[in-house]
């Protein structure tokens, strides 16, 4: 009997502690404990340390995510930190980062042990304290590449600026780029004896728009595009690669690479120098309204911030510098019914075109709104652009479809492929290349976070067989033989019977061999405000509307209907400068 008591009460025990061990501790483990997660460019690994039952702090060990998101991973931390709480919400413009950052902190969290109940959630701090008027010489809206280049200009000349930005951060679709500037006779170009000028320049804007840009503005950028660079360049300290990228619609070579081939390299270094001249950079706060006085002049600007309204007083002008409107489908429909639902978007989450809004609001002009460029081979998932893709621009890939074929010319104009792609099975295009077409170009190891993250994603096969990387898309296999056989036959014929492929045709070889899936996505909008030369805002009547100015993407009128790739960073360059030097005379 005692036996069986015995026996029993060692069954309750072990029955006991096997639920504990089973369950949920009733603390949390001091110690540090790591965890992994997918974000956009790969696995991202964390070391989360706990103590007293709170997170103390997160480091980031391994990632593969670009410089400019990496400060998305700053902010979450120090949220998760301050409020205790691992569901904090994702930092928008990087949504993949973000979610990847948080699931390798919860997994990291989940090597406690405990449950995350026990972590008992801290109200967020307040934000900091504003006044409720600022007064300035200048009040820029939008921190991106126009907006950091005009304020900085100001402030050179001596003006108080203070700078808008709605975002947490500051590089708007600028940072996001791949940051490529076209400068006629660049130092670049007069290394490799490339012949090029500022009126070849102003001919190929013309053309690539279908001569619907503003002369007077397309003759500026032409002019001022070298001068800008090295500006760049000289006076806030940009770093430029040793070798340019040849973009569709130029007629040579002249697109300066900026390191590391993102927007990263321009947004950082102007915000280093934003903060040298001490103007003030305002986050989080939204320019919501522009204030105008009984002559019909601007003088300032009403902005949120965490819901409280603020005015801005600018004595000698505001300039609107808050990009385009590629994000906002309901806008993009309004002006062009084609280009709204069905496209993704390459573009920030703040390019919602409240520049045009406000400024049409007090009458300022806005042109060419219906010219909306798709880029045409984009991220199925997120619409990002993918740099890998670039290996089509050295000429050194096809685009075929489901059925394995070809649809279009690989190096057309960016709106007639997007067209040709959304008419294929699925509205996407599969991108093939080989193995000598990757190692040549190198966008493996140029853009290596990128290819990663488009592995792990399966949007991206790298297969020893045709057969193998076609079957990985369900790709009709036996037609994208023929397409391939087909191609190198052209390539040894010298001419492309299909599509009249331009530039020079290299067959394909041996494997391995990739096929990377992507879509159409919305990529910049030409239309905007109406500027004159001095960047000074046009009213409906074609009048000045004084105290006003704008540059970068919200304006319209400089590349007609089509802008051609690298002409934005050069664009906003430009005008960024004679925006900021108008204000201040
Ligand atoms: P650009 O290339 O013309 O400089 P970007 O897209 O790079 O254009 O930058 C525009 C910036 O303006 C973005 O950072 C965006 O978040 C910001 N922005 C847009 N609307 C507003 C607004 N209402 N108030 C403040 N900032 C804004």
């Amino acid at each position: 009997m005692r036996k069986i008591m015995a026996m029993l009460l060692l069954l309750s025990l072990s029955l006991t502690s096997a639920a504990c061990g089973n369950g949920a501790k009733d603390s949390i483990p001091d110690g540090t404990f790591e965890g992994t997660g997918n974000g956009r460019g790969g696995e991202i690994k964390v070391s989360l340390t706990m103590k007293d039952q709170e997170v103390a702090d997160i480091e980031v060990l391994e990632n593969q995510e670009s410089e400019g998101l990496s400060e998305a991973m700053n902010m979450l931390k120090e949220e998760i930190i301050a409020t205790n709480n691992l569901d904090v919400d994702v930092v928008s413009g990087a949504t993949l980062t973000s979610v990847g950052f948080r699931l390798a902190v919860q997994d990291a969290f989940s090597k406690t042990g405990a449950d995350k109940s026990l972590l008992l959630k801290k109200e967020k701090p307040a934000p900091e304290k504003r006044e409720e008027k600022y007064d300035a010489d200048v009040i820029v809206i939008g921190a991106g590449g126009a907006g950091l280049t005009a304020a900085i200009t100001a402030a050179e000349n001596g003006m108080n600026v203070i700078v808008l930005e709605k975002m947490p951060m500051a590089g708007g679709n600028t940072l996001i780029s791949g940051g490529e500037y076209a400068a006629p006779e660049n130092w670049v170009q007069e290394k490799e004896a490339i012949e090029d000028s500022a009126d070849l320049f102003y001919g190929d804007i013309m053309k690539g728009g279908d001569e619907e840009s503003n002369p007077a503005l397309a003759r500026v950028l032409a002019d001022k595009a070298l001068e800008g660079a090295e500006w760049l360049r000289d006076e806030v300290g940009m770093i430029f690669e040793d070798y340019m990228l040849f973009f569709g619609g130029h007629s040579v070579e002249r697109s300066l690479v900026p390191k590391n081939a993102t927007g990263y390299e321009m947004i950082h270094k102007l915000t280093e120098k934003l903060k040298e001249t001490g103007s003030p950079l305002h986050l989080e706060t939204k320019a919501t309204e522009l204030i105008m006085d009984e002559n019909g002049r601007v003088t300032g600007v009403k902005a949120e911030y965490h819901g409280q309204i603020i005015e801005y007083t600018a004595k000698k002008g505001v300039i609107m510098a808050s990009g385009g409107f590629g994000y906002n489908k309901e806008m993009r429909a309004k002006y062009n019914e084609e280009m709204g639902e069905g496209y993704l978007s390459t573009n920030s989450v703040g390019s919602m075109g409240d520049g045009l809004v406000m400024a049409e609001k007090i009458g300022a002009s806005l042109v060419d709104m219906s010219f909306i460029q798709a880029y045409p081979t984009c991220d199925t998932q997120s619409g990002a652009l993918l740099y890998v893709g670039d290996v089509r621009m050295e000429g050194r890939s096809i685009l075929v479809n489901k059925e394995g074929k070809r649809f279009v010319e690989e190096l057309e104009r960016r709106d007639v492929i997007s067209k040709a792609v959304l008419q294929q099975t699925g509205g996407v295009s599969y991108m093939f290349w080989d193995a000598s077409a990757m190692e040549d170009s190198g966008m493996d190891v140029k853009h290596a976070a990128e290819y990663n993250g488009l592995i792990a994603r399966k949007q991206l096969v790298k297969a020893d067989t045709l057969e193998e990387a076609a079957a990985f898309f369900e790709i009709d296999a036996e037609e994208l033989k023929k397409t391939v056989e087909n191609y190198n036959q052209y390539a040894k014929d010298g001419k492309d019977l299909e599509f009249n492929k331009r530039g020079k045709l290299v067959p394909f070889g041996e494997g391995p061999y990739y096929i990377m899936v992507s879509k159409p996505a919305i990529h910049h909008t030409m239309g905007g405000i109406k500027i004159n030369t001095e960047a000074q805002v046009v009213s409906t009547e074609g009048k000045v509307i004084e105290g006003l100015f704008a540059a970068g993407e919200v304006v319209g009128d400089i590349h007609g209907t089509n802008r051609l790739g690298s002409n934005a960073i050069a664009d906003i360059t430009v005008f960024g400068r004679i925006a900021g030097e108008s204000v201040s005379k």
